[in-house]
């Protein structure tokens, strides 16, 4: 059996309730055997069966106390998967659906991606199953201040620097650093996507969204294409897809759908600047649903239930969450021409649809590339709180472009280097994990 098989099937024996979890380490090792011909010398170290193997996991109780008065229990957890590179870095998801093996896949690819960063980041991840939909301001105080009196004594800002993801935004990063900073006395620059003006770093919010349509202009660029005129679908309508839909406005593409998980909106006539300040308005502010578009905007239609791949779009841009684009999806995006795709959530293409998309060449940036940005703002961020400093944000976004179009080029030459020219798949795979394997080769067996 070759090494790459084996390591796999004892990841899956030793979990095997984590499916989120396996298809994410499978889509990585599958691409890694040429990779342990060249370097035999990760096989000897036992590379792989470490890197699959969380460096600790971390379990908690949340208990708080809601409107009514009543108790309520939730689950907290961080897992802090691999220091190779630098301190533990990765977002805190708040979702019902938060579980271990969904924790564990987003933070086993974190590692590749902040590996692609050039920063020096290591991979974790964390969150809990609380909804913070539907609840009070002063509720997800109390949660954010109860999961925190846990979470403080396992970070810090050389050990293990979390963030935003899925229902975590500046809001929650706000209730969590102030409790952070009362539990310890201490301000240090422990989370990131902090405000602007206590330590936050401009062009963060914006940064995944951004990022994710700089690494589409580079995909493009090497086909001769650009953004102006394309027509783009867009899933999601939270930090990442508003941020995506903005850079792609600027760029002259047009916006045609964005949804959430009730639904999608389709404007024929395209999102522009004014709609999606009000769709920001409505997400960010008032909290609304995405159908409340088509009240606002009475030329666009609401399909409920679905998602917006069905749409004749250029480039699909899918920035809600996993596996988001199946088989059907996938086969409707190649029957009505779709050219590229730019993940901006993690892992929203399944395994099958993926097969579709590359078997019809439709180029394809890998969220562990495409949607590096943020982390690596998130990184920028660390720097500026290290050194007490604040930057503008023509520089910051300045150092994100030049980020993602290093991430691009490192993707296409390892691809390159492998033989497998124009597979940005596999060329994220293999440079992320080359780093990250040196440096466990350099740290010893720790
Ligand atoms: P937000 O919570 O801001 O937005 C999430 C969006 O996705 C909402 O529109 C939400 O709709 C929708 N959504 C969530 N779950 C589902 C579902 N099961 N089906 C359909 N739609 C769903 O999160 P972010 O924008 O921060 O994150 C989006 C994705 O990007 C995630 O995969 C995240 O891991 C990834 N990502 C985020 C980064 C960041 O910097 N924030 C960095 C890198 C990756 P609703 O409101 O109805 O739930």
């Amino acid at each position: 059996m070759s090494y790459v098989k084996d390591a796999f099937d004892r990841v899956k024996l030793r979990d095997p309730e984590q499916p989120e979890f396996h298809q994410a380490v499978w889509e990585v090792l599958e691409t890694l055997e040429p990779v342990f011909d060249k370097h035999p010398e990760y096989r000897d170290a036992n590379i792989l069966e470490r890197l699959t193997e969380p460096e600790r996991v971390i379990t908690f109780r949340v208990p708080w106390v809601d409107d009514n008065g009543a108790v309520q229990v939730n689950r907290g957890m961080r897992v802090e998967f691999n220091s190779a590179i630098g301190p533990y870095k990765g977002g805190l998801r708040f979702h019902p659906s938060v579980n271990l093996g969904i924790i564990k896949f987003l933070g086993f690819e974190q590692i590749l991606k902040n590996a692609l960063t050039t920063r020096p980041i290591g991979g974790g991840k964390g969150g809990s199953d609380f909804n913070p939909k539907g609840k009070s301001d002063l509720e997800v105080m109390r949660f954010c201040q109860s999961f925190m009196s846990e979470l403080y004594r396992h970070i810090g800002a050389n050990i293990d620097v979390p963030a935003g993801d899925i229902g975590v935004g500046g809001r929650e990063i706000g209730y969590m650093f102030g409790q952070y900073k009362r539990l310890t006395g201490k301000w240090e620059g422990v989370l990131t996507g902090k405000g602007y003006g206590w330590g936050g770093s401009l062009i963060r919010p914006e940064a995944t969204g951004y990022g994710q349509v700089y690494f589409l202009r580079e995909m493009l660029a090497s086909k001769g294409e650009s953004i102006e005129g394309k027509a783009c679908a867009i899933s999601g309508s939270g930090n990442v897809a508003q941020h995506c839909a903005q850079k792609i406005i600027s760029y002259g593409g047009k916006v045609i759908t964005m949804s959430d998980s009730g639904g999608y909106i389709f404007d024929a006539e395209g999102i522009d600047e004014s709609k999606l300040a009000w769709i920001m308005d409505l997400k960010n502010n008032r909290r609304g649903r995405i159908k409340e578009y088509v009240k606002e905007y009475p030329g666009a239609v609401y399909h409920e239930g679905e998602r917006p791949w069905g749409e004749k779009c250029d480039i699909a841009l899918p920035s809600a969450t996993q596996n988001e684009i199946e088989e059907k999806g996938a086969n409707n995006l190649v029957k009505n021409g779709c050219m590229a795709i730019s993940e901006g959530a993690n892992m929203p293409t399944s395994p099958e649809a993926y097969a579709i998309l590359s078997k019809a060449d439709v180029l394809f940036g890998p969220a562990k590339a495409a949607n590096a940005g943020g982390v690596a703002v998130s990184s920028l961020e660390m720097s500026q709180n290290a050194a007490f400093d604040e930057w503008t944000s023509e520089k910051v976004d300045s150092k994100l472009d030049q980020i993602m179009t290093g991430i691009h080029k490192q993707c296409a030459d390892a691809a390159e280097e492998y033989n497998q020219k124009g597979n940005l798949v596999v060329g994220a795979n293999i440079a992320g994990f080359i780093k990250v394997a040196e440096a466990m080769l350099d740290q010893g067996v720790v």
